[in-house]
């Protein structure tokens, strides 16, 4: 099969025949049709993650069809349309996995970054991983639902029944997650690069009741902040436009290191906390609810073969919404 794949850390990736991998007995083997794009990705060919192998196929929002199972799987079958997402397996054993926070398994298994992920033709995942695609969406538009919306979401449930929030950073999980908290009768402040003018009209257009800079504070005191960008300096801002007593929450894997702060941006029992991967009822959650109320991705499509392009379109940050391989 055609695969991306990534060989040395800072390095491209390069297009490789490889061999098409073989499902184990809790395994299905998936024909990819389509995989998104996710920041995490870039922050594996930069280095910037912990736990992750070599060689290595990444790409963790996959949509495909199953074309083979395992001998031991029960809920699939052949000719059933999935995804796969970044929590690719856990223990089920350790004190995380037994609180009921198998986000945080000591042994936990991320697809595309310590098993094969979807930048590829071909992709095998464990069978209680997997979740069902509802048929409202196609194979481009399901895909950014899979990391940008479900960990968007996990991040969203965190900050509990706070109702007016601000998002800093309106990448792909913040376009996704806006349209479910709106939904939700949340009042979302969006926070974008200053002077981005064309991202703050493009929040609005989602339903955001503010939208401006960074640098700037909302018209009104936040009861919760979520950031989306990987700029440790959002903390100082969120902590700045939340009310007393709510939680800035970061969503994302990596960001830059955190400036030193005077602690009266902190006293007043604000907290600052992080969101980490998803656990399998985060999935189950999201999708039904995406099922229930569509979720419109806006999506940038590339062939597999310009992963690389697709990568840098991340880092520059150009392109609004999503941007998804379109594998078959
Ligand atoms: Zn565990
Ligand atoms: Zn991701």
């Amino acid at each position: 099969m055609k695969a991306m794949v990534l060989e040395k850390i800072k390095t491209p990736l390069v297009m490789k025949e490889v061999d098409k991998p073989a499902p184990k007995a809790d395994e299905v083997l998936i024909r990819v049709k389509a995989c998104g794009v996710c920041r995490t990705d870039l922050h594996l060919v930069d280095g910037e993650l912990e736990e992750y192998k070599l060689p290595i196929i990444p790409g963790h929002q996959v949509v495909g069809v199953i074309e083979e199972v395992g001998d031991k799987v029960l809920k699939w079958k052949v000719g059933d349309r999935v995804g796969v997402p970044w929590l690719g397996g856990t223990c089920g054993t350790c004190e995380f996995c037994r609180k009921g926070q198998e986000n945080l398994c000591d042994e936990i298994v991320f697809t595309g970054a310590t098993r094969n992920g979807g930048y590829a033709e071909y992709v095998t995942a464990k069978e209680g991983y997997i979740l069902p695609i509802p048929d409202r969406y196609n194979d481009v538009d399901a895909a950014p639902l899979l990391c940008a919306g479900l960990i968007g979401y996990r991040t969203l449930r965190k900050a509990g029944d706070a109702k007016k929030i601000g998002f800093y950073g309106f990448g792909s999980a913040a376009h996704l997650l806006i349209q479910a908290a709106v939904k939700e009768g949340k009042e979302i402040y969006v926070f974008t690069r200053p002077g981005d003018g064309e991202g703050q009209a493009f929040a609005k257009s989602l339903g955001a009741t503010w939208a401006g800079g960074s640098d700037t504070l909302p018209p009104e005191k936040l009861d919760a902040a979520l950031i989306f960008a990987p700029v440790g300096s959002l903390y100082l801002e969120a902590l700045k436009a939340v009310k007393k007593g709510v939680q800035v929450i970061s969503a994302g894997i990596h960001m830059s290191d955190i400036p030193s702060f005077p602690y009266s941006l902190l006293w007043g029992e604000r907290a600052m906390t992080s969101v980490a991967n998803l656990t399998r009822d985060d999935g189950k959650a999201f999708m039904e609810l995406a099922n229930k109320h569509p979720i419109h991705a806006k999506t940038t499509v590339y062939p597999l073969e310009k992963a690389n392009e697709a990568l840098h379109a991340i880092r520059d940050g150009s392109l609004e919404g999503s941007l998804v391989l379109q594998v078959s």
